[in-house]
């Protein structure tokens, strides 16, 4: 069997073609891309429930181009305006890039044609997740060799029971120095009387409970809001680090902040288990008088810490927060989002930053599986349960409001515009 017939088949492709015949019963549709893969789909399964009126593809630029492609009316891609068409197939493997960019050309809505088959949330979520983080490390950070018998391994024992967290973010604070537009947790909406804020004490007893009910935590990010605006966040770091079930503790800053003389010791005493994630800015002026990054990179490079600074730093753009249900069904979002930013607000554990920052602002109400509530879920038994079906869901009711996906086809901006 040839490569392209066996990833047919990999792919379940005769069943997903059934759901689109369904879904696009009576639309006109074109074909775009006019590969290999298309032609060994089209020879060797039935496309006669799709109303096909045309394929294109650059190659039908060349002016010898035939008219015509297994009896599909060519098109070169600048013809595709006049067609009236409902939907575009976008028959190529990667098809995110090429998605976005026909639907910014064209505005007209694309649907993958060889979509791979959904992978369950537990196994996408924590398992794939867990085992890339081991490989890569987060952020491409601390790579390590993780052969395929320790992936086996780490397999075997979540069968047996095995659960970790492959990366959990602790907002400390919903504070923070900066009112960026963009920022993609909506921290500048953050009211003063709805503020956030994790005491040592409330820190303490939900890493407690968590650990308690989890094999590992990998990586656990202690984030806001800006956290070096919590003075004692030495003692945060003191209490993470010294926990031997944490892998690696990150502390996140937008550079703005200096680390006062505890922060620095403490840093100093976990060196060898802490990464200092600064946020580079730096690329827009308006913030030349107000980042201090060089004096906290240089504090960073005297104590030899271990940090993150990523050059020439841009932004996805995020569209201002809404507040009105967008979608019922959250699967397919969910899914097609794949954020793995896990995060702790007051105490609860939310899906993503947003979530939790959503809830917080009363946007949607979570249901009872949704949020795990570490200040009071004390028995480990009964938390790993949560963990495992919180894991386990396909979608999330805080997907109905997100606009993430519709602000990827975005241009990158500029980092942290601030709000006039
Ligand atoms: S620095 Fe900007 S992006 Fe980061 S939390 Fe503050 S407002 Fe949001
Ligand atoms: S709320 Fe948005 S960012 Fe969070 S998981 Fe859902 S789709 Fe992803």
């Amino acid at each position: 069997m040839s490569e392209m017939k066996k990833y047919l088949k990999t792919i379940k492709f005769e069943k997903y073609l059934d759901l689109l015949v369904t879904k696009l019963y009576g639309k006109r549709v074109l074909i775009y891309g006019a590969g290999l893969l298309f032609e060994t789909a089209f020879k060797n399964y039935n496309f006669k429930g799709l109303n096909i009126i045309g394929i294109s593809d650059k190659k039908f630029e060349d002016k010898n181009s035939p008219e015509k492609f297994y009896d599909i009316k060519t098109y070169k891609p600048n013809e595709i305006d006049k067609l009236n068409i409902d939907y575009i197939l976008i028959a190529v493997k990667d098809y995110t890039s090429l998605s976005k960019i026909l639907r910014k050309n064209y505005n007209i809505e694309t649907i993958p044609l060889f979509k791979k088959p959904s992978i369950p949330a537990f196994k996408r979520c924590n398992i794939q997740h867990n085992i890339f983080v081991e490989r890569n490390g987060l952020h491409g950070k601390k790579p390590k060799h993780f052969s395929d018998f320790q992936e086996k391994l780490l397999k075997l024992q979540y069968k047996l029971g095995r659960l970790d967290i492959p990366q959990i973010e602790f907002n400390l604070t919903t504070r923070c120095t900066l009112k960026c537009k963009h920022c993609s947790n909506f921290i500048p909406q953050v009211k003063p009387e709805e503020h956030c804020i994790i005491s040592i004490e409330e820190f303490k007893i939900q890493l407690d409970n968590l650990l308690k009910a989890v094999s590992e935590i990998k990586n656990l990010l202690l984030i806001g809001g800006e956290p070096l605006l919590v003075r004692n966040i030495h003692e945060y770091l003191e209490y993470a680090a010294s926990k031997k079930k944490v892998k690696r503790v990150w502390i996140v800053t937008n550079g703005t902040l200096l680390m006062n003389d505890n922060l620095l010791n403490t840093a100093n005493k976990y060196k060898n288990k802490l990464t200092i994630w600064v946020s580079n800015y730096s690329k827009n002026p308006e913030l030349d008088t107000i980042l201090k990054h060089n004096e906290l990179l240089k504090q960073i490079n005297d104590a030899k810490l271990d940090y993150d600074y990523v050059q020439d730093l841009t932004w996805g753009y995020t569209s201002p927060l809404n507040t009105e249900k967008l979608r019922d069904d959250t699967k397919q979002y969910f899914e097609d989002c794949s954020n793995h930013c896990v995060a702790v607000f007051g105490g609860k554990i939310y899906v993503c930053p947003r979530a939790g920052i959503f809830d917080i602002k009363n946007i949607y109400k979570p249901e009872k599986d949704e949020i795990i509530n570490l200040n009071t879920e004390t028995n480990p038994n009964i938390l790993r349960k949560k963990l495992k079906s919180f894991y386990s869901r396909e979608g999330f009711s805080a997907c109905k409001y997100c606009t993430v996906l519709k602000d990827r086809e975005h241009d990158r901006i500029l980092p942290a515009q601030q709000i006039k």
